[in-house]
């Protein structure tokens, strides 16, 4: 079945490329076996479907960048090799983030920040930081009416929108926050709005405080009305099998911890006070708050700087 599926997809059929990305979620295992065969066949896009490369596949792809033979492909092989999270793929970024491959002079970032698409950073002095979760939960909406005199946006008006209320106190939340360091509650509330045109910080202490961040700044394209948040909130549901598999379009992908399906390019926010990459904590998708619902909230978090962000993408 997998060997249709990636003849298909090497000949365009996009549903059959959407069902092996299904797979490479829901069991990155299940594709080792035909990499070789996709990089033939030039079946490049996307790169989650590489997250079980054996070093024999991340030495072609590194092999096939330092021969500068390709440069059209150089933005999607080190796609791959982000997503491979291999040892040798993070060596590779490194000397690269020093001595340039052929066609990087035409990218918009350097090597090492690819690391960040694959869910993690490399720090010039040879350690990685994971942004991610290893583990995941859906994420059930549930009713959460709004207090009438709750505050709001400074912006537009619209009632704050509180996204997400846990506590490190349970142990799924816990366990699935422990990458950021947070302990205690934590609560993050934007404006449902306005976080579609830009990314909206606030600032959260343990005790579940959560205001707006004085670092937010409104763009000049923002858009003003006044509306009412959706009447719910996202609460943990049951463990997901993968880290893989948030869905930022499908009802019931909202998913909190493993990695973000991003619907544009990745955008790992930096924390506006100190200016490192933000945790990634989890997905609200559009489609899970209401019929109509579209795009998807992508939740940050940097707890040494009590700083949560969300952002928020649509095709
Ligand atoms: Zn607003
Ligand atoms: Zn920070």
């Amino acid at each position: 079945m997998i060997q249709d599926l990636v003849q298909a997809a090497a000949s365009g059929d996009y549903d059959a490329l959407g069902r092996l990305e299904k797979v490479a979620a829901a069991d990155p295992e299940a594709l080792a076996g035909y990499l070789h065969q996709m990089l033939d066949l030039g079946l490049l896009w996307p790169p989650s479907l590489y997250r079980a490369a054996a070093d024999d596949v991340v030495h072609r792809v590194i092999d096939q960048i330092d021969s500068g033979q390709q440069p059209a492909h150089l933005n999607h092989l080190l796609l791959i090799l982000a997503h491979t999270r291999d040892p040798l793929a993070a060596a590779a970024l490194r000397r690269w983030q020093q001595t340039p491959p052929p066609g990087m002079e035409q990218l918009h970032v350097g090597p090492l920040k690819y690391a960040e698409q694959g869910g993690s950073t490399l720090l010039p002095d040879g350690t990685r930081r994971e942004l991610c979760a290893p583990i995941a939960f859906q994420l059930a909406m549930t009713p959460a009416p709004q207090a009438a005199d709750g505050p709001a946006c400074p912006w537009c008006d619209s009632p704050l929108w509180t996204i997400i209320d846990l506590t490190t106190d349970e142990p799924r939340a816990a366990e699935v926050l422990a990458h950021t360091g947070w302990q205690g509650r934590l609560r993050i509330t934007t404006c449902f709005l306005c976080a579609c045109y830009t990314t909206l910080y606030s600032k959260d202490t343990p005790d579940g405080d959560s205001t707006w961040a004085p670092h937010n700044a409104p763009p000049s394209y923002l858009q003003r009305s006044t509306e009412d948040p959706p009447p719910l909130m996202a609460t943990i549901g049951e463990r997901r099998a993968t880290p893989y598999q948030a869905s930022a379009w499908d009802r019931g992908g909202s998913t909190l911890g493993g990695h973000p399906q991003w619907i544009q390019d990745a955008e790992h926010a930096d924390c506006a006070t100190c200016g490192q990459p933000m945790d990634y904590i989890g997905l609200v998708g559009g489609a899970d708050l209401d019929d109509l619902g579209e795009g998807a909230y992508y939740l940050q978090l940097h707890a040494p700087c009590g700083l949560a962000a969300v952002c928020y993408q649509q095709s």
